[in-house]
């Protein structure tokens, strides 16, 4: 079966609903990604810096009013040591992860570290996921070192968006968009992502978010199914869900869709699909992602770290995790890619194509 690059809404709603073959659906974006960015899985090493947040999505276990655990942020020394132990090991991208902080005192401590990994690790690439930072905060840790940005639109649906947030002017759909629009005109290798199985979400809305992340030409996605959380006010609305397996599939085919439809963006097989089914990594790969995201939190923190519950791999090491992922990888014919920072080739395309407008 022969798939454009420029797939409809409407065929993409139909192989969402289950109206298309899977099986080829899932084969055409292996082979785009072969064609179009080689067969290597890059490694993202995760680093959970602070739980604390100032926002109250509905969705989200890290939410402002869930006192039902400890909030934490990571002193400095412990931040270098993980990142220390994850080079030496290979890794070369690092993402810096925390709920939404706006405080000096919090960008002080991002900016630290990342001056102190500009100077002492080379080669490697710096990823922020904070949220809706100002640009101010954002120029500097640029400056400071920081190469790429991820902030999830969460849904590209303004109905969606104000459904499962509260109206309270903290959680405004225009702000989110402004803001990763603004990262993405200011030069930033951008990510977005969305939850995918959210109650009431269509296929045409998660089309929608397809299309939505083509149109902003994004450099990378982190999609995953949304999982859900006791301490959270979406836990009501839990008998609304679709079943496990159905929220699987739906990924899997977003994880495609977008894979024809950007053949060179990163895309993650994020650990929500791995939570979610034991063989959700190979499954999210087989489907046409290329990126993994090892933890490197320290132990001590990762129960507070939740954003859903029943999270995988909370208590492997690095080692353990850098061989469960080399050996399930090559099983599936996918060579890890260790010493490469694997900076989506998306981007680089883009920059080339830049540079050749303004040089015409
Ligand atoms: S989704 Fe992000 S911004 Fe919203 S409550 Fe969770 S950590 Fe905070």
């Amino acid at each position: 079966m022969k798939f454009s690059r420029n797939l409809s809404r409407e065929s993409i709603i139909r192989f969402l609903e289950g109206g298309g073959p899977d099986s080829e659906l899932f084969k055409a974006a292996r082979e785009v990604l072969l064609e179009s960015a080689g067969s290597s899985v890059f490694l993202r090493g995760i680093i959970e810096l602070s739980n604390d947040c100032r926002k109250n999505c509905f969705y989200c276990g890290l939410r402002r009013d869930n006192k039902t655990f400890s909030r934490y942020t990571i002193p400095f020394n412990e931040v270098i040591n993980a990142f220390d132990s994850g080079y030496a090991k290979g890794l070369r991208s690092f993402l810096l992860q925390s709920g939404e902080l706006l405080g000096a005192l919090h960008i002080d401590h991002v900016e630290k570290i990342l001056h102190w990994v500009s100077r002492n690790l080379e080669g490697v690439r710096m990823v922020l996921s904070m949220g809706e930072l100002p640009m101010e905060s954002l120029e500097r840790l640029r400056e400071a070192g920081a190469h790429r940005y991820l902030l999830r639109i969460e849904t590209s649906s303004r109905e969606l968006y104000e459904r499962f947030h509260p109206d309270d002017g903290l959680h405004e759909y225009d702000d989110r968009l402004r803001s990763l629009q603004m990262i993405r005109a200011s030069g930033w290798q951008t990510g977005t992502g969305v939850l995918i199985g959210l109650p009431g979400q269509t296929a045409e809305n998660l089309a929608d978010d397809l299309l939505f992340m083509k149109e902003l030409d994004i450099d990378m996605c982190g999609m995953g199914p949304y999982l859900e959380h006791e301490q959270t006010p979406l836990w009501n609305r839990r008998s609304e869900l679709r079943h496990w397996e159905e929220r699987e599939l739906l990924t899997l085919r977003m994880i495609s869709l977008l894979r024809i439809l950007l053949p060179t963006a990163n895309i993650a097989a994020t650990t929500a699909l791995q939570t979610l089914d034991p063989e959700g990594l190979e499954k999210g790969l087989m489907a046409g992602a290329n990126v993994v995201m090892p933890n490197l939190t320290p132990m001590k923190y990762r129960k507070d770290y939740n954003l859903y519950q029943g999270k995988v791999h909370v208590e492997d090491t690095l080692d353990e995790v850098l061989k469960i992922l080399e050996n399930r990888c090559s099983a599936i014919g996918r060579d890890v890619e260790l010493g490469n920072p694997g900076d989506p080739l998306h981007f680089s395309n883009r920059i080339k194509e830049q540079v050749g407008d303004w040089t015409e």
